[in-house]
């Protein structure tokens, strides 16, 4: 059986807001940085945001027109930088909020790029192999003059593939008359990817979230871990930090969730989703309610899924002790706060996620250079930026005496602010 988004179960919580999460939190974190009130101004709101509309021919002779989305937030620091996400849900504000946190992230771990994001209304999963290749195409086609290497790059997110970022990679050379790989990151490794990018951001989450036990004086090995989504991000995390020798014993998807509190095989969980599409029916562990899956008793919650999973409603049942953020905005502002006052360490997204956009640059700077990287090169270039930026937020939230997030964005601000004023920008 084939499961769609009309098999998923659905959260009783009201719908999240990102884009208004996006805002506060830089309003709150430039209150930690250097950063005048013409800054937080700025990054307020996107620079540019494109809505397009995408036909798309189906298999069965009809026509549906898809609206996609394209955020540029900021580009202070240098051209966008973001995902293409295709998901029913998918929404003006969603993108750009999710575009906010690439100019932060980026900032953070000091990448020359600002922020950006797409999105297509869809789901992905009831669309053939063709019809997803022209809607890949006819998002490339519409939005074409937008990006560039020095412009705007995409790269995948929630729903999309290195075989989406392969065929936009060649709509693109067709558009422009020249094949250029740079516009593109998180491609396949036969058109100008990178080795190691696929698990870049599921070893920057086992990366941040090592370091965070290790402030908290725990080791790896031994520790509990619940994965909340097992797409590109979640599954790699899983991986990782199972191969570390830790007990992950929860995972879901968007179908349900499993729990074995002995462990659950990690690499034979991966070989049932891919014969059968889904964690549910894996006979390895036990099946759980969906979102029961945040409140296991765990050391490690990591939520890899989707914005506003953690919210107001299940923040206070939480039992973790670390909460190392795979997905973009899963805490919602509200949570955060009955985190902290909890003791519950949060590891922010825009630092435990950044190992994709970290590797996306590598991969970036590979295909302007021309000069191939080899796996191992990636991988240990990866682990010396999570721990050096790990190490710089931990110091400022010692030196502010605030959480994470808070120093995080303190010092991404201050990034920002400074590149703002030499431009001339801001006072
Ligand atoms: P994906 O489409 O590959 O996987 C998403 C997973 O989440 C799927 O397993 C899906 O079934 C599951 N899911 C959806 N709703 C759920 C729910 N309510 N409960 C449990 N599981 C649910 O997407 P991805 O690339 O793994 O991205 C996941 C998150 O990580 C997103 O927030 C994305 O923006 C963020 N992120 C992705 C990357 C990347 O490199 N792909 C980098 C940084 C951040």
């Amino acid at each position: 059986m084939v499961l769609t988004q009309a098999d998923r179960p659905q959260s009783p919580q009201a719908a999240p807001d990102p884009y208004a999460a996006a805002r506060q939190q830089i309003a709150d974190g430039a209150r930690f940085s250097r950063a005048s009130d013409e800054v937080v101004e700025l990054l307020s709101r996107p620079a540019r945001v494109y809505e397009v509309a995408i036909p798309v021919r189906r298999d069965d002779g009809s026509l549906t027109v898809f609206t996609g989305y394209r955020a540029q937030h900021s580009d202070a620091l240098g051209p966008a930088k973001g995902g293409i996400r295709f998901h029913p849900d998918v929404n003006a504000d969603e993108v750009k909020a999710l575009a906010m946190w690439m100019t932060i992230k980026c900032a953070l771990v000091d990448l020359p790029y600002g922020g950006g994001k797409g999105g297509v209304i869809c789901d992905p999963g009831s669309l053939s192999q063709g019809e997803l290749e022209r809607l890949a195409r006819g998002y490339v086609r519409a939005l074409a003059e937008q990006l560039g290497p020095d412009r705007d790059i995409p790269a995948p997110d929630v729903g999309t593939s290195s075989q989406v970022m392969g065929w936009m990679v060649d709509e693109y050379a067709r558009v422009a008359g020249h094949f250029e790989p740079a516009v593109f990151t998180g491609k396949p490794l036969e058109l100008g990817g990178i080795p190691g990018r696929a698990e870049a951001t599921g070893l920057g989450i086992f990366y941040a979230g090592r370091e965070a036990l290790q402030e908290l004086g725990r080791k790896v090995d031994g520790t509990t871990v619940a994965v909340q989504g097992f797409g590109k991000v979640g599954s790699y995390a899983a991986r990782f930090f199972h191969q570390a020798g830790a007990r992950v014993v929860g995972v879901s998807d968007v179908y349900g969730a499993l729990h074995n509190p002995e462990g659950i095989d990690i690499e034979q969980l991966w070989v049932h989703v891919a014969q059968t599409g889904s964690v549910t029916g894996f006979p390895g562990a036990q099946e759980l309610p969906r979102d029961d899956l945040l409140l296991l008793p765990v050391d490690v919650l990591v939520p890899a899924a989707l914005e506003g999973q953690i919210h107001a409603g299940n923040a206070g049942s939480i039992q973790a002790r670390l909460i190392v953020e795979g997905a973009n905005g899963p805490t919602t502002v509200e949570a955060d706060e009955v985190l902290a006052a909890r003791g519950i360490t949060v590891v922010p997204d825009i630092l435990a996620n950044a190992g994709g956009v970290i590797v996306s640059y590598f991969e970036w700077a590979m295909n302007r250079s021309r000069v191939a990287w080899a796996a191992d090169e990636v991988q240990q270039r990866l682990e010396t930026k999570m721990k050096a930026v790990y190490a710089e937020v931990s110091a400022r939230a010692r030196e502010i005496k605030q959480p994470l997030r808070r120093a995080a964005y303190g010092v991404a601000i201050d990034r920002l602010a400074d590149a703002m004023r030499a431009r001339g920008w801001v006072k």
